[in-house]
């Protein structure tokens, strides 16, 4: 990608160095951490059912490497792109994009969606409309996913901000109450079709991006192959060793890639209708 020298956005909030009392010796955020679930774009209100060990907290000053500090000023860049993506598309259709803000953690942080540790990966949560990341999540998209490159580390960032234009298109609160009334299997499948919408929206995202001259040849293809690595079918696999479809959240392999690809190439909101098409 060529990102050097755009526009960051304001909307970064570094919230590193924050530590996190220890109670009666447990190791934090315990319970979570049986609870994670190995990729990002997890529903909060599942994962992050922690409290934080003790109350206090304490920001200690944080010291980043240099890698961590391109990849903070890479982040910011990734996210001014989405906020002027979004923003012109809410404009387009006579409505003003409310922008998320970014929250940079290191190891824990605390949301309006509870307790999170890094474990969980990156999040969004609705409660206070704001994206977390502990940048470390990099190194495990590389090694543990298999997924390097720069563009896959923006799709990262744009999906989670696929889940706040959900957010203030009304789409997350419909899902999550229909969610509530369903039994599990149905329920899993409304969780599909609602981040197989994030990715759309990421592809819309990277439509964008390919217009503004970000993108360079093969950052499709790492978008891509994240997708693709993110499924529930090779996690499962990976974990598990079998596949059980029924249990997915996010949708396959397969459909990531379909639904990332369909908002790449149509760049409009109305063909990520995960909700209302039939063959996912
Ligand atoms: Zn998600």
């Amino acid at each position: 990608m060529r990102w050097e020298g755009r526009r960051t956005s304001q909307n970064v909030e570094d919230r590193r160095g924050m530590r996190f009392g220890r109670a009666g010796g447990i190791g934090l955020g315990t319970i979570v951490l049986a609870l994670v679930a190995a990729y990002f774009g997890v529903d909060p209100s599942v994962v992050l059912q922690g409290t934080p060990p003790s109350q206090q907290a304490e920001q200690v000053p944080y010291q980043e490497s240099p890698e961590e500090a391109r990849l903070r000023a890479f982040v910011g860049v990734v996210l001014a792109e989405t906020e002027d993506a979004w923003g012109s598309i809410f404009a387009a259709a006579g409505q003003t994009y409310q922008q998320p803000s970014l929250v940079l953690f290191s190891s824990a942080v605390q949301s309006a969606c509870g307790f999170a540790e890094a474990a969980v990966g990156p999040f969004y949560c609705p409660g206070d409309r704001q994206v977390y990341i502990d940048l470390s999540f990099y190194q495990d998209l590389q090694s543990r996913f298999g997924a390097p490159g720069d563009f896959a580390q923006a799709y990262v960032v744009a999906h989670e901000v696929g889940h706040h234009v959900q957010t203030l298109l009304g789409i997350s609160e419909r899902n999550r109450a229909a969610r509530q009334r369903a039994s599990e299997v149905e329920a899993n499948a409304l969780s599909v079709r609602q981040e197989l919408q994030a990715d759309c929206f990421a592809g819309i995202w990277a439509h964008n991006a390919d217009r503004s001259q970000l993108l360079e040849a093969g950052d499709i293809e790492e978008g891509l192959n994240a997708a693709a690595a993110i499924g529930d079918d090779r996690l499962q696999k990976q974990s598990s060793g079998y596949v059980s479809p029924e249990s997915f959240t996010h949708g396959s392999s397969e459909q990531r890639v379909r639904w990332f690809k369909r908002g790449f190439e149509s760049g409009s909101v109305e063909s990520c209708d995960t909700f209302a098409t039939r063959s996912l």
